[in-house]
């Protein structure tokens, strides 16, 4: 990728945008095309088949989120968000961890869980040692069930027994749940572990004398938990009015509150989700089934916290770090189908699914040191409105040159509301007549 062509991209047209990626090598000489004529589009036939009902197809932004190192290698990212400061913040973001050499990230292991939960088993202790010693029959039921997931080095790779206590406050009962892991290769794998969960849920209630309520993947995906650390020279953080050092101690205060109060740590984690959503919508994953399970995690003391943690080191540099049950795909469900998902990943250089997990956390990181550096400095107002005041002025009517011009007297104005625009809009049409 030739990143000299993509020097403040932010500053070219749309048309010159998809020149220079072109120019870049960062996209091929046929995504060009594509992107000149927009042909990267859902077809309503297709559209049609994915849900029930459909009527229209209804469009979002895409863009790309520039300067991101993710373990020594240049990355551009792609987003499908409608919030307009995501793709401008990831970037800036970008660029600051950069500076210092990026991002480092970590998976160690990529298994999906199913669920297959038990009720009224009068004896759990026998019922747990049946089910552990035919784990290897109910992992063979699994593959029996779904045998394709074996050629792709895929597969059940054990069984877990969770006794789920009865509770009196909120009145459950006992139940058992008997966890399949599954390897499920590239895929994100939700319809191969049902399926497989389906299959060997008869078993297990033969092994357990209790009875099925039912079986269903958990997005709570533990075993697929993705991290991203950062190191950054507190001289890259300074703005006009404050020193790196104080905005270093800012942030790490921040997070401090976002730690021990679960209203800003809610907040604090949108933000994060801002950029993990973006991508996952862009790639065409279920961004549903990670938003759950990060929601979870960031509960997972017994109290909803922040999802990442910033410290400083000995030699005072800040470090980020963050840690997410990540579960995508990078084949089947909606990417196969998908064009624009499809362009997602080729921007991305075909990355793998723990690979695309990997950047999922990465951008994570660099949204949340993007929203929570404005936060501690200037305040997040300053770089939303400027972005807000071109969509309020779309909203009263501007098109072409006038977005720019209502937006950037928008700005300028006491109040920043849409009958200001309509009287910046009026007072520009009445010039110009
Ligand atoms: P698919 O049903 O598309 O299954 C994966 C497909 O990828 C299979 O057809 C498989 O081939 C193919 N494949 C090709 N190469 C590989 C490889 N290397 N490793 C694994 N599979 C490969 O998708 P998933 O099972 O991943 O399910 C994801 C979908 O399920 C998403 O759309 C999600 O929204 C949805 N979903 C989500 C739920 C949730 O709770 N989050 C619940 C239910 C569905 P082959 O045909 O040879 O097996």
């Amino acid at each position: 990728m030739e990143k000299e062509i993509l020097h403040r991209f932010y500053k070219k047209s749309h048309a010159e945008k998809i020149k220079a990626l072109y120019r870049a090598e960062a996209i091929s000489e046929e995504d060009y095309q594509a992107l000149t004529k927009e042909t990267l589009k859902l077809s309503p036939s297709v559209a049609n088949e994915m849900i029930e009902n459909y009527i229209l197809n209804y469009e979002f932004p895409f863009g790309v989120a520039m300067n991101f190192v993710i373990d020594e290698k240049e990355r551009l990212i792609p987003m499908v968000t409608e919030e307009p400061s995501v793709v401008a913040a990831a970037s800036n973001a970008g660029k600051i961890v950069g500076l210092s050499g990026g991002f480092q990230t970590e998976m160690k292991e990529r298994l999906m869980i199913a669920q297959i939960v038990l009720k009224n088993v009068s004896d759990i202790k026998t019922a747990t040692k049946n089910i552990q010693e035919n784990e290897e029959e109910i992992i063979d039921l699994a593959h029996a069930a779904y045998p394709s997931i074996l050629n792709y080095r895929g597969g059940a790779r054990r069984v877990d027994v969770r006794l789920i206590s009865a509770d009196t406050e909120f009145e459950t009962p006992e139940f058992l749940a008997i966890h399949l892991v599954v390897d499920t290769g590239e895929a994100m794998g939700a319809n191969i572990v049902n399926t497989m969960a389906e299959a060997v849920a008869p078993f297990i209630v033969e092994l357990s004398g209790g009875s099925r309520l039912m079986n269903i993947l958990s997005n709570y995906a533990t075993e697929s938990i993705a991290s991203a650390k950062c190191v950054i020279q507190p001289k890259y953080l300074a703005t006009k009015t404050m020193s790196g050092e104080t905005v270093r101690d800012r942030i790490i205060e921040a997070t401090q509150f976002a730690l021990a109060d679960p209203y800003r740590a809610v907040t604090h984690n949108k933000g994060i989700m801002n950029g993990i959503d973006a991508v996952l919508l862009a790639t065409g994953n279920d961004w549903r089934a990670v938003e759950a399970g990060a929601h979870a995690y960031a509960s997972k003391s017994g109290q909803y916290r922040s999802l990442s943690r910033w410290t400083k080191d000995e030699k005072g540099n800040l470090v980020g770090q963050l840690k997410l049950p990540i579960s995508v795909g990078s084949v089947g469900g909606t990417l196969s189908i998908h064009p624009g998902a499809q362009f997602a990943y080729r921007l991305l250089d075909q990355p793998c699914a723990a690979e695309l997990s990997r950047i999922l956390v990465a951008v994570g990181l660099a949204q949340n040191l993007a929203a929570i550096r404005a936060l501690v400095t200037e305040g997040i107002q300053r770089g939303h409105m400027s972005l807000q005041a071109r969509s309020l002025a779309i909203r009263v009517g501007a098109t072409g040159e006038n977005i720019e011009r209502v937006a950037k007297r928008l700005q300028e104005a006491k109040h920043m509301n849409s009958t200001t625009a309509q009287e910046i809009l009026e007072d520009l049409s009445k010039k110009s007549l």
